[in-house]
């Protein structure tokens, strides 16, 4: 009997993994089953270039119907998988269909953190994950009107940057002492701050958001200080959560994320995962979930060899970028536990920089910002463990293509 690859989520991962099975030479039925009634798409321009009117949503299919077709690869779109029973190696829809599988592929992405604040439910506040979103957000943008976005993360400030642009006065509320400030050092902060306001937003950061208010839909964004900003649009960005209740629930260990090893295996032969619902090993950084499209893309294709019996372990170096007014930043690597930040560059008046990442002399990871040669070299200075020395790096006279190349030398 033919054999059956189910793979959930008709995701950024999906998109990846189904076609490769078919290069790894995977002969059965490969069935995609995603939620959302679209055929995987890229979601990064939801809050750039879709929201702002640039791109519909036919420009975001990651691949077009007919590649799909050619690889014979079926979709059960509109769909959700809600268990997995691994004994008897079926999945079970909210239909109450079963679908049995030889192999399974959980590519469950993440969902928005949600808040449970009085009037969070009115119409006009938003959360923003998936096409559907946009477009309600859009059926609310006003030129003109006010928009407020909870969160100064990456998606809050790209959000804040196109309703700028689609003329909306909008205002950034940040709860921590600074925007972004998870992901970048002090002064990378004190940049995008500068640049939202010359740009035109209100950035108030250190201030914690109590509730909306409104009659018959959101007027008012109130805060615990006592403050409040009026909305006809609200924003919540405030991050996102893995979705592993399904491997959860079919005991497959858990801990912010799916469990895998670097070929994107579970501890079922049959089982893999990839994209932002894993936590997995990375040869840089120990285990790590990391939400970003390289990193769903590249696991995909690991997982797909490891559901063909073949060893391609994933050990990409991590990378980023986010999109905002005329500024594209490029992230190579991840920053935890960095000990010494070197900038190389004027962030307090331009608009192009890095800020390079140190830990015990080694570069670990850069905030590049319109500076993608640099981008470039850092990732090979990272991945290659390169030993680099901070006036080297902060020197605009050197460039970082001699740092890899004296590295070569060296080795
Ligand atoms: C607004 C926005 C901007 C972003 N910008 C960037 C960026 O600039 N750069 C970058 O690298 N990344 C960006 N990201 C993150 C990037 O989109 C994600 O890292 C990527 O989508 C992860 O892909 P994935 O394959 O893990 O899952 P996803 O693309 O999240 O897809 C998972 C899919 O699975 C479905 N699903 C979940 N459970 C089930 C179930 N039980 N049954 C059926 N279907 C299910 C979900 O509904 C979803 O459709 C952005 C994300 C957003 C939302």
């Amino acid at each position: 009997m033919e054999r059956t690859c189910i793979i959930v989520g008709a995701s950024h991962a999906a998109a990846q993994l189904a076609p490769s099975l078919r290069q790894e030479g995977w002969e059965g039925r490969i069935v995609v089953i995603g939620d959302e009634p679209r055929l995987p798409y890229h979601r990064p321009p939801l809050s750039k270039a879709y929201l702002l009117g640039d791109k519909q949503a036919d420009d975001l299919l990651i691949r077009a119907a007919d590649v799909y077709t050619r690889f014979n690869i079926e979709f059960r779109l509109g769909e959700r998988v809600e268990s997995i029973d691994r004994g008897d190696r079926t999945i079970t829809l909210r239909s109450g269909e079963k679908l049995a599988y030889d192999k399974l592929a959980l590519c469950t992405g993440t969902r928005v953190r949600t808040v449970t604040l009085p009037g969070s439910t009115l119409p006009g506040v938003h959360y923003l994950r998936n096409i559907a979103d946009i477009d309600r957000i859009r059926g609310d943008v006003r030129t003109g009107g006010r928009a407020v976005i909870v969160g100064g993360g990456y998606i809050g400030l790209e959000t804040a940057a196109v309703l700028t642009k689609l003329g909306m006065h909008t205002t950034v509320l940040e709860m921590a002492p600074r925007v972004l400030a998870r992901v970048t050092a002090p002064q990378v902060s004190t940049f995008f701050e500068r640049v939202h306001r010359e740009e035109g937003v209100d950035v108030r950061t250190g201030i914690a958001v109590r509730g909306f208010e409104g009659t018959s839909r959101v007027e008012k964004v109130v805060c615990a200080d006592g403050s409040s900003f009026d909305a006809d649009l609200v924003i919540i960005g405030v991050g996102v959560m893995p979705n592993v209740e399904l491997a959860a629930h079919a005991n497959l260990a858990t801990d912010n994320g799916i469990l895998v090893d670097a070929c994107a295996r579970t501890a079922d032969p049959d089982i893999v995962a990839a994209g932002d619902c894993t936590m997995h090993p990375s040869p840089y950084y120990g285990y790590i979930r990391l939400e970003s499209v390289p990193n769903a893309t590249e696991q995909a294709k690991s997982a797909a060899a490891a559901l063909c019996g073949k060893e391609k372990p994933y050990a990409a170096l991590p990378w980023f970028w986010s999109d905002q007014y005329d500024i594209k930043l490029q992230i190579a690597g991840l920053n935890q536990g960095y000990d010494e930040v070197v900038v190389r560059g004027d962030l307090r008046s331009d608009r192009s920089f890095c800020a390079f990442y140190l830990k015990d002399g080694r570069l670990i990871a850069a905030d590049c910002v319109n500076r993608p040669q640099e981008f470039m070299f850092s990732k090979k200075l990272i991945a290659g463990q390169i030993v680099v020395s901070a006036t080297q790096l902060a020197d605009e006279a050197v460039p970082l293509k001699s740092l890899t190349e004296v590295a070569k030398v060296e080795n």
